[in-house]
């Protein structure tokens, strides 16, 4: 006797016709015509089934709050550092709690279960980190949240930033961030690289900074990180957020630089809304793109995973909470379009971002947590392409939100009464 059993669905594998059968908080059976009964089914016919979205670089301290104390209106992210540090100084902890739920609630609709936040450090009264921590409590029976420890305004750069940092993490923080592009002189980021790298060997904790977030080719903070990731034994705990120089680095250069990172194990997470946006503001025409080698760097091994970064903050006025929107634009801006390079770009939403964020029992196979969600869409291509509704979200066996399928009704003569996006205008492939 199963808990649940969702029948009838394609995986992200390409399986088609599947019932998921769960127990208690686990999934204990994935084969077609299960021959069970379950306390309650989910018809997926026809429905794609993923593992739940997953999210390894977000600000959910600054999410939401949009418009505070006034909007960008350069539109850069210089700009943005400076009004998030104003509203920063002010917002209380029910503020940035408040806002943060919220967010949470929207990204549950959206099936996304797992997110990395980097927190900002730098006010040493550290609200910001008070506040974090007690969301990662409230939203732990739905949500994973990881916290980064983020020196926003520079580790050496910021008076204070150094001992903020340390007690962010005493207080319980799960990752050490960095910002070494950010630094006064290239020679205090390299700096605060051994140094943010060092804590962490100490403290037995994973890496993850912000890296050359910048269209300077030369602004190579990675080859160092990924140097120190070596020398201090922590390959495959480091990853590098951004690291938009890449796209405009020397070609040679780039030869010697991606096997470094192999080597390294370093996880790599592009921005892809945040990086087009941003990017190239110094440029006239024609103008960089700014995205990180995403082909490249997936053929020479690297794990790479997709971050949402913001959702209506002062860097970003846009977002949903939805991976398969991030998905939408790497495939546009990495020029990724091949049926191949798209299954590439959901791993880079699911499996990849799992690893990265080092999630436990993540995937579809029994023994896995009975994590999922349905889509209406019939398989992962088609899931990037429409970024449809969310069916049902399931978490630990338990349906945690549902959304009705997206139909369109016509009342033209002669054609159909409704119409269902995904459904009706497959490709026949
Ligand atoms: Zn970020």
């Amino acid at each position: 006797m199963f808990d649940l059993i969702v029948r009838n669905a394609n995986l992200p594998d390409g399986r088609t016709g599947v019932d998921i059968g769960i127990a208690g908080k686990k999934i204990v059976a994935v084969e077609r015509n299960l021959e069970a009964q379950a306390k309650d089914e989910i018809d997926a016919t026809g429905r794609l089934v993923t593992p739940p979205f997953v999210d390894p670089h977000f600000h959910m301290d600054a999410t939401l709050s949009l418009g505070l104390p006034r909007m960008n209106v350069s539109g850069t992210l210089l700009e943005g550092i400076a009004l998030w540090g104003e509203l920063r100084s002010n917002a209380t902890k029910e503020e940035l709690v408040d806002r943060a739920l919220r967010y949470c609630d929207l990204a549950v609709t959206q099936g996304l279960l797992f997110i990395r936040s980097h927190v900002d450090t730098s006010d040493p009264k550290l609200v910001t980190v008070e506040a974090m921590i007690e969301v990662r409590e409230k939203i732990a029976p739905y949500i994973d949240l990881q916290l980064v420890a983020f020196p926003q305004d520079g580790y050496y750069r910021s008076s204070g930033a150094i001992d903020a940092l340390d007690r962010a993490l005493d207080m319980g923080v799960d990752i050490v961030g960095g910002i070494p592009h950010f630094e006064r002189t290239m020679g205090e980021g390299t700096a605060s690289v051994e140094a943010l790298c060092r804590i962490a060997a100490d403290r037995g904790l994973p890496v993850d900074m912000h890296c050359d977030e910048t269209d300077d080719p030369l602004s190579r903070h990675i080859e160092t990180l990924a140097t120190q990731t070596i020398r201090f034994g922590l390959e495959g705990r480091v990853a590098g957020s951004h690291l938009t120089s890449m796209h405009s680095m020397d070609n040679y250069y780039v030869s010697k630089l991606i096997p470094l990172m192999a080597e390294a194990q370093i996880n790599v997470i592009p921005n892809p809304l945040i990086n087009i946006m941003l990017q190239g503001r110094h440029d006239t025409y024609p103008k960089r793109r700014g995205m990180t080698r995403i082909r490249e760097l997936m053929d020479a091994g690297l794990n790479i995973s997709f971050g949402h970064d913001c959702v209506m903050d002062p860097w970003y006025s846009m977002g949903s909470g939805d991976m398969l929107e991030v998905g939408h634009m790497a495939i546009h801006v990495a020029q990724m379009a091949g049926i191949e390079d798209k299954k590439r770009i959901f791993d880079a939403l699911t499996v990849n971002s799992a690893k990265t964020m080092g999630i436990e029992g993540y995937g579809l196979e029994p023994g896995c947590n009975a994590d999922l969600v349905v889509l209406q869409a019939r398989d992962t291509l088609e899931a990037l392409r429409l970024k449809p509704n969310r069916l049902a979200v399931i978490r630990c066996g338990k349906t945690i939100a549902r959304s009705e399928p997206r139909i369109g009704e016509l009342f033209l003569e002669g054609r159909p009464a409704k119409i269902d996006g995904g459904r009706d205008y497959a490709p026949r492939h």
